[in-house]
């Protein structure tokens, strides 16, 4: 398997439409009624898949490409021989692939060596091509209006995955400083914490859910897992017991072989289901009882969880807890009760604004502290993080979030308590001058991301960077913060 866990879910679920009635039935009872099986297997996905793209809401209508995706591979199966897939039918060593959209399968095929890039005029961040593409680092942009009408074979192309950017023939600057990057693979391997080129040490660690991702994380050069997301444990159809959970957290914690690997305590709730935890129905999940909240109110499930994780860490000493959504300086304190013998540092993530504003209080009693800027961007900016209808609105370079990130800098230094940055603005090349100039010396990232992130460290000044994210303090739109990360 070349990717996660979390990637394979996506194929999980086409497992489980399969059985679905909605798609089957009709089938079933086409063929019953004399009609070719390729025929009603044809129909009734593109009748689905129409219906779910009718949905008004957007996350929804893209998962229209999982039934088509469904649909197509039966028919495959149910087809007279061979047919060419769309990866037989690439040749050439620079390949782009425009599509109007492509299927988890069609993108999972695509060899990260041969394509290039994946630009595409349908889907959204959150589709699952752009999802598997990312975990496969092949830069790719969705999204893009009226690509199909412009680009041809043998058009150049530039895309950048990390920004979002796609020029079509591009010229003049631009297509000289795309032509100047060298592959990533031609360029050897950063291990160990990197340096700026005036000699600030930045430690480049990587986000995991499985003890897999711990060690391709640790190959792909990463400095340590900044955040280990505990609850994909308790997301499937057996929810593990202490001693399980136990073998797996000693089993990621020896992968990361003596680097830290700091463990999140379980995070349900809001956009993260366990269907086995039962959480409540909730009208704003992403207001309710989530994160820490959830594991304070089981006490037991949690208790559970963090003597499987002191006894990780007596085994393990490179072993790190942090604790998500904290909202309010007690709930930390009531950890600490749960877990008496514990010898881990324990760290608050800083997701929520209340925790963000008094980040100087937290940084005095929590161990270290690390930012969550997915959540903290959708607290801040009042926008549900999976919907695509805002999110133009949602975006991490906002000023009132990139002065918050400041503030959070600031006060952590103030007491010399450790801030990292553990959310997907870490993972952005372009953003790690600015976050080194507010402070951060810990950036945990997507692993495609760990040798990017290293390089563009290498490549600036703290003094350069430092500038930087004055200018972006002092910014009052999210575009002029875009623009002073740009290169020049
Ligand atoms: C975050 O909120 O930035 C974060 C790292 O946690 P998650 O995306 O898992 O909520
Ligand atoms: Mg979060």
């Amino acid at each position: 398997m070349r990717l996660g866990d979390e990637q394979a879910a996506i194929f999980e679920v086409q497992a489980a439409l399969i059985e679905d009635p909605e798609w089957r039935d009709p089938i079933f009872g086409q063929v019953a009624r004399g009609v070719r099986p390729e025929v009603a297997v044809a129909e009734s996905t593109d009748a689905l898949a129409a219906e779910i793209r009718a949905i008004p809401d957007e996350y929804l209508q893209q998962r229209a490409i999982d039934i088509l995706d469904l649909g197509q591979r039966v028919l495959r199966l149910l087809g007279p021989g061979e047919v060419a897939s769309l990866a037989d039918l690439l040749d050439g060593p620079d390949v782009i692939v425009a599509a109007h959209d492509l299927t988890p399968s069609e993108t999972l095929a695509l060899e990260p060596g041969v394509v290039k890039a994946i630009v595409t005029e349908g889907g959204g961040r959150t589709s699952h091509t752009a999802i598997l593409a990312r975990q496969l680092g092949i830069p790719a942009v969705v999204g893009i209006p009226g690509l199909l009408a412009t680009v041809r074979n043998g058009l150049v192309v530039a895309v950048d995955g990390d920004e979002g950017y796609c020029d079509l023939e591009p010229t003049g600057d631009i297509a000289r400083r795309f032509s100047a990057a060298a592959p990533a693979r031609d360029r050897p391997l950063l291990h160990a914490p990197v340096r700026t080129s005036d000699g600030v040490e930045v430690h480049v660690l990587a986000n995991a859910a499985t003890p897999n991702d711990v060690r391709r994380a640790i190959d792909a050069g990463a400095d340590g897992i900044g955040l280990y997301r505990t609850e994909f444990l308790f997301a499937g159809d057996e929810l593990p017991d202490e001693k399980v959970q136990e073998s797996i957290y000693c089993e990621a914690a020896a992968a990361a072989s003596g680097r830290p690997i700091t463990f999140r305590t379980l995070d349900v709730g809001g956009d993260k289901d366990a269907p086995l935890l039962e959480l409540e129905q909730e009208l704003n999940p992403f207001l309710g009882v989530r994160g820490v909240r959830f594991s304070l109110a089981r006490p037991e499930l949690f208790s559970s969880q963090l003597r499987a994780l002191t006894r990780t860490a007596v085994r393990y000493p490179n072993v790190r807890v942090m604790v998500p959504m904290l909202t309010v300086l007690e709930e930390l304190d009531l950890v600490r009760d749960l877990a008496p013998d514990a010898t881990f540092p324990l760290g608050a993530m800083v997701e929520v604004p209340a925790a963000a504003i008094l980040a100087s209080e937290l940084a005095k009693t929590a161990d270290f502290l690390s930012v969550g800027t997915n959540d903290l961007t959708q607290y801040v900016l009042a926008v549900d993080r999976t919907n695509e209808r805002l999110s133009s609105l949602y975006d991490e370079l906002n000023p009132a979030v990139v002065r918050l990130l400041g503030s959070i800098a600031a006060a952590a230094a103030a007491t010399g308590t450790e801030a990292g940055v553990c959310g997907e603005l870490a993972g952005r090349p372009l953003a790690a001058p600015l976050l080194l100039g507010l402070g951060y010396r810990h950036l945990s990232v997507v692993p495609p991301q760990v040798q990017n992130v290293k390089r563009a460290i290498t490549a600036c000044t703290l003094a350069s960077a430092e500038v930087l994210a004055g200018q972006a303090l002092r910014a009052t739109r999210t575009v002029h913060v875009a623009q002073l990360l740009q290169p020049t």
